[in-house]
């Protein structure tokens, strides 16, 4: 979960994490469901679809309904931010008196915190995931005395296939944050499609079965029929084809007809 500036880590924006931390979060917090309030919250493409699914809305529904676009750390593409409601405090539109009613599929953010994953672009280290630790200066999880490793907390949280789609969605963002418009404002056609291709299944889904995309594209049969029905297979057909517009390269370039 990103922080507001009041929110700050006691012990700096982030810090590397240890062997192991201690954490829990539990309605007998004194703090329980404050993080959930006036949050500045990321919403990762996989975030989309697992929301779309859990609300059993289409595409166009989330992003309509629960969605906000906002240019933050890069000026090219807009980042997707959860919308809160309007009510004292800005809860969050999944809150309820007794907690998260998307619990199961809530997004990224609030799965992972305390641990925020960050792939390196160090030399030499490329691509290696890098673990930190934030903490919200009114948390009091981190004074449970649970203690989890990296390992057991990806576990406990049910993280993994988000993790596994935020890595795909890293060469992408990477691409995305090197001018990709070539001096075209964000409203261009490209941008447009970009923004489907990652956030939109249906329409994605839509472009690809309606236009000339398989004619180019020699998508190999069973990884069509799963585009039909899967949003995780078409993302990752999202990431590849974006890749492809934007360089001319990726594992689309491998297929092309
Ligand atoms: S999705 Fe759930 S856990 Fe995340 S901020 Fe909203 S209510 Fe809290
Ligand atoms: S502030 Fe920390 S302990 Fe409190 S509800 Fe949020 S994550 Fe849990």
């Amino acid at each position: 979960m990103t922080m507001r500036k009041e929110d700050a880590p006691v012990y700096g924006t982030r810090t590397r994490i240890p062997e192991r931390f201690r954490f829990a979060c539990h309605p007998g917090v004194s703090c329980f469901n404050r993080c959930c309030h006036d949050v500045d919250m990321y919403l990762y493409p996989y975030d989309i679809i697992r929301l779309k699914r859990r609300l059993e809305m289409t595409s166009d529904e989330v992003l309509d309904r629960h969605t906000v676009t906002a240019i933050r750390d890069n000026p090219f593409f807009p980042h997707m931010m959860l919308k809160l409601t309007e009510k004292e405090g800005r809860p969050c539109p999944f809150l309820s008196p007794i907690g998260c009613t998307v619990y199961e599929d809530r997004p990224f953010s609030c799965r992972a915190y305390p641990v925020e994953p960050a792939v390196s672009r160090q030399p030499g280290h490329e691509g290696e995931t890098v673990y930190y630790i934030s903490r919200h200066h009114y948390c009091q999880g981190h004074e449970e005395a649970r203690q989890f490793t990296v390992a057991e907390w990806i576990a406990d949280q049910g993280l993994a296939p988000f993790t596994e789609m935020n890595r795909a969605w890293v060469p992408v963002d990477t691409i995305l944050r090197q001018n990709p418009w070539k001096g075209q404002g964000l409203d261009n056609p490209a941008a447009k499609m970009v923004f489907m291709a990652c956030y939109n299944m249906d329409r994605f889904r839509e472009f690809v079965f309606n236009s000339s995309f398989l004619s180019r594209f020699a998508i190999p049969e069973d990884r069509l029929a799963a585009l039909r029905t899967k949003d995780e297979a078409l993302l990752r057909v999202g990431f590849d084809w974006v890749i492809y517009m934007l360089t001319g390269g990726g594992p689309l370039l491998k297929i092309k007809i």
